[in-house]
């Protein structure tokens, strides 16, 4: 991690880091403040382009559109490049129940795809395994011999991928940016899948959030260094795609899908959260993520951003205790290369939550003041301790095992307290 830190620090220390994050912050904040009539514009220029434009109120809504544009084809297969919305839409599942095979071919998302599992980081979808667990991964699904050679994992991976871009019927992308002025999609990546799923198969349909759209193709300049530098460090990813249109003989459809941003839209605080780029900078430096890992936010965006979006977007309360897995320590704001303040954010859906009653119940007002009350006063402090490293005492000694507690106690150990407090240790010492 740390190196991986020290790596990005040095690519950013190449170009004017803090005055292309301002300039970042300021375009992303235009076009979200214009996003209609970007929108209208990236449509019509599109549609000139010869592609199909799709507009999707809901998640539903686009998967169901985008299976109709599968079956018309006559496509039994999908090869899908790297795409959190594709996660958001549940697709490889409803395609699966529509009979059309998904096969992701990005190196991570293909991993995660054969385990079963969900990726974890919105730019590394399978951080959460080693290369031995990829070694196992293969030898069970694919019934290869165990290997944990990175190398060779990749080769076997992309010698079967090769083959099911030909086969398959419709090839799928996601979308980083979607350029107004000329209606051309830019997709960036680093495996070469992304441009292979969109060319190679005769139907392309490109799948993007309303917040992809950006004024002007000089832009690029801007958004470019930064994504690659706060992602992966590097200078520039490796493929940067301009899909101009469909080729010859060929067809492509750009589907357009709120799923819930106009949520965010419409609320003046949470607005900022469309500036996001997606780069997962913020998820790498916090805290809480480093320690719980991407699965346990529940949906498909972790981290920081994705405790801020993630409410808003499902439109339920149910993800209310997301804002509070934040230390606030604004480790995220400093990281973030378009500049959104998501302690700020955090913040807000917090007093959000209390004043709709989800959170901040009599048990936990009592809680907090009597917290209050132990750290205003030496003695009331000292008394707490004492009494709560007895309860730490007893709690070790004897787990709970029932109740709301003891469910919450079988996934954790209770530490068990030193014999003496450091204050004692200091008062014999003296
Ligand atoms: S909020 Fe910022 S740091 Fe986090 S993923 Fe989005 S652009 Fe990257």
């Amino acid at each position: 991690m740390q190196r991986s830190l020290e790596h990005k620090r040095a690519a950013q220390a190449q170009v004017p880091w803090a005055a292309l994050r301002a300039q970042a912050h300021a375009l992303k904040k235009d076009a979200i403040e214009h996003l209609g009539s970007l929108l209208a514009e990236f449509e019509r220029n599109f549609i000139a382009r010869g592609g199909t434009v799709i507009w999707a109120r809901t998640a539903d809504e686009a998967a169901e559109r985008f299976i109709r544009i599968c079956r018309d084809a006559g496509a039994e297969s999908v090869v899908k490049g790297k795409s959190m919305l594709s996660e958001e839409l549940e697709l490889n599942e409803r395609l699966r129940v529509a009979g059309i095979a998904a096969v992701e071919t990005d190196l991570g998302e293909f991993i995660v795809q054969l385990a079963g599992q969900k990726p974890t980081h919105v730019i590394a979808p399978a951080a959460h395994l080693s290369r031995q667990d990829v070694g196992r991964i293969f030898e069970r699904e694919l019934k290869m011999p165990y290997c944990d050679d990175p190398q060779k994992l990749s080769l076997a991976a992309r010698t079967l991928l090769r083959e099911r871009y030909l086969k398959a019927g419709v090839g799928m992308t996601g979308v980083n940016f979607a350029i107004a002025e000329s209606g051309t999609l830019v997709v960036v990546e680093n495996e070469g899948n992304g441009g292979l799923s969109a060319s190679v198969p005769p139907v392309h349909i490109a799948i993007m959030g309303i917040e992809k759209v950006i004024r002007r193709v000089a832009d690029l300049d801007v958004f470019l260094p930064l994504l690659a530098r706060a992602g992966t460090g590097q200078k520039i990813t490796t493929y940067t795609h301009h899909f101009l249109g469909p080729e010859p003989g060929k067809r492509q459809y750009c589907i357009i899908v709120d799923a819930g941003r106009t949520n965010l839209l419409a609320d003046p605080v949470l607005r900022e959260s469309l500036y996001c780029i997606r780069c997962g900078a913020c998820m790498n430096v916090c805290p809480v993520y480093r320690r719980v890992g991407g699965g346990a936010y529940g949906w498909v965006y972790p981290g920081p951003i994705g405790a801020v979006v993630t409410g808003a977007m499902l439109g339920t309360q149910e993800a209310s205790d997301l804002p509070y897995a934040s230390t606030l320590c604004g480790a995220c704001k400093e990281e973030c290369p378009v500049a959104i303040d998501l302690p700020r954010q955090l913040l807000y859906l917090r007093a959000s939550a209390v004043e709709s009653g989800a959170k901040g119940g009599a048990l936990e007002r009592s809680a907090i003041r009597r917290f209050a009350a132990a750290m205003s006063d030496a003695k009331a402090y000292q008394r707490a301790v004492s009494l709560l490293r007895t309860a730490l005492a007893i709690g070790a000694a004897l787990p709970i095992r029932f109740g709301a507690l003891g469910r919450w106690m079988r996934a954790r150990a209770i530490p068990k307290p030193a014999r003496q407090s450091f204050r004692e240790w200091w008062a014999r010492r003296s």
